[in-house]
């Protein structure tokens, strides 16, 4: 560890943690007290040649060269050069974690709470297109941003970078340019939800107009290969019949070519690069059956798809940023028949999606999974900083909370969540003290929530500008926050 007094610049704090020394270079991470403004220092002798990749401001320091550098894209990828480390990796099977990171703050408040939560595989990237439209950011800024998080933080053992909910080969594309690892292939865009209360007439005359080609292979080739056998899952066995397996195919027969798609397309752009891919149908209308679970895996490996993890629709609600609403005794036992399927036909991990703030979930995920399990958290951050907010800006978040009444009509479309406005606390009663507790409340938790974008879009520049004058609060809100998250997932070795 390096002597906190030879990093310290006048007028400048260092960040201890991200101190590396790399031969006879010295690099760290340095805060400016006048405008919290982040830079990253190089010192080293004069013509060393690890600065040249580098851009900044030189100087002569202790009779060495200072390099100091914007934290910009440019220098991000220099750095993830010099230090292998920042260069997202593959998890494979390991218990893991991903964490949305809206406002490009939180990365390091997530490494303090996966430090102390060892064993768990974190995500620190992790965006959808459709985020990064909304938050008005794109994969290389998010990837960037976790970067000098994770360089903050003094983190060395390993992240992930999660293209999320990618929906079309060019989303992959994106993804692929800015150097992630991580790509959840969504074809829920060819879902057939019609099908699921479907006539057994329609259902076939839908499954005669899958695209066999694509899928190499015809209806009866389909029925001769799955009616009439008995699949042992280990805790029961499971067998379809004419109409379920008429029901799974037209469901998800589309989403099953999609999918193998977008898993040939991955493959050839990743080449030689590590990769991996989850596969998420959990934005649909209807609930994962086991049996439509195991028609599209026994299809996916047969067209020889390989995946790390598999989000299913489970019964009940996972609505954002709240915990599970449905019975428990229900999705214990839905999820047992999942996890049996995942350790039979893979094995591959079952993937929480919607997975934040699902406290009451985590010990039976755990337990029925044996950790094989990917928890997916995006917006619960948001809503960490902004509690951090109404803690040191009430003023800030008093607009904030106005913001989320105003957008809340509009901005809840198109996701499943119940919260009513007339049920949240409202403005005009709230002392400045109770308002970190409003961002607890269940509706004005999910106004919040999902009225993120229009935050971003009308107040972006004032919550960064709170949240690195008060970066201390929002580290520790979010360590504690996620603490309680993570916690659950941690297995005795
Ligand atoms: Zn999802």
């Amino acid at each position: 560890m390096a002597n906190p007094a030879a990093l310290t610049i006048h007028g400048e704090t260092p960040y201890v943690a991200s101190a590396v020394e790399n031969g006879d270079l010295l690099l760290w991470l340095t805060r400016r007290h006048i405008d919290a403004t982040k830079r990253l220092a190089l010192l080293a002798p004069a013509g060393s040649p690890h600065l040249a990749g580098f851009t900044g401001e030189t100087s002569e320091y202790a009779s060495r060269t200072l390099l100091l550098c914007p934290v910009d894209a440019g220098n991000a990828a220099a750095l993830r050069v010099l230090l292998p480390w920042l260069q997202p990796q593959t998890f494979g099977l390991r218990t893991s974690a991903g964490f949305g990171d809206r406002l490009g703050l939180a990365t390091p408040g997530h490494a303090r709470a996966v430090r102390a939560n060892p064993g768990i595989a974190p995500i620190f990237a992790q965006q959808s297109i459709r985020e990064n439209v909304r938050t008005n950011r794109t994969a290389q800024q998010v990837l960037d941003a976790a970067t000098w998080g994770v360089f903050e933080a003094g983190w060395h053992n390993g992240f992930g970078a999660d293209g999320d909910h990618l929906k079309t080969t060019v989303d992959a594309d994106v993804m692929v340019a800015a150097g992630y690892t991580f790509f959840t292939v969504d074809p829920g865009e060819y879902v057939n939800d019609a099908a699921h209360d479907a006539r057994y007439p329609d259902l076939i005359a839908t499954v005669d107009a899958l695209p066999w080609t694509d899928l190499d292979s015809s209806p009866a080739d389909l029925r001769a290969r799955l009616l009439g056998r008995r699949f042992d899952i280990g805790i029961m066995d499971l067998a379809f019949d004419d109409e379920s397996l008429a029901r799974a195919a037209a469901k998800y027969g589309r989403a099953v070519a999609h999918a193998v798609r977008m898993h040939r397309h991955l493959a050839a752009v990743n080449r030689n690069r590590p990769w991996e891919m989850e596969l998420s149908v959990d934005e649909t209308e209807t609930p994962t059956s086991h049996l439509e679970h195991l028609y599209i895996v026994t299809e996916l490996r047969r067209l020889d798809v390989r995946w790390v993890s598999l989000a299913p629709r489970y019964v009940g609600r996972f609505e954002k940023g709240v915990d599970y609403i449905g019975n428990l005794d229900a999705l214990r036992a839905d999820l047992a028949g999942h996890a049996a399927i995942a350790r039979t036909f893979g094995p591959y991990k079952l993937s929480l999606h919607s997975g934040s703030d699902k406290f009451s979930v985590y010990p039976l995920a755990v337990d029925i999974t044996g950790g094989m399990v990917h928890l997916k958290t995006a917006g619960t951050s948001m809503l960490t900083a902004q509690q951090a907010i109404a803690m040191t800006d009430p003023a800030l978040f008093r607009r904030l909370y106005a913001l989320a009444f105003d957008r809340f009509a509009v901005d809840r479309a198109s996701y499943h969540i119940s919260a009513d406005p007339a049920r949240a606390p409202q403005l005009d009663r709230l002392a400045d003290a109770d308002l970190p507790a409003v961002v607890d409340q269940f509706d004005a938790r999910q106004m919040l929530h999902v009225t993120f974008g229009s935050a971003i879009m009308r107040l972006g520049p004032e919550m960064q500008a709170a949240l690195r004058t008060h970066e201390e609060t929002h580290y520790t809100a979010l360590e504690k926050h996620f603490n309680r998250h993570l916690s659950p997932f941690v297995r005795p070795r």
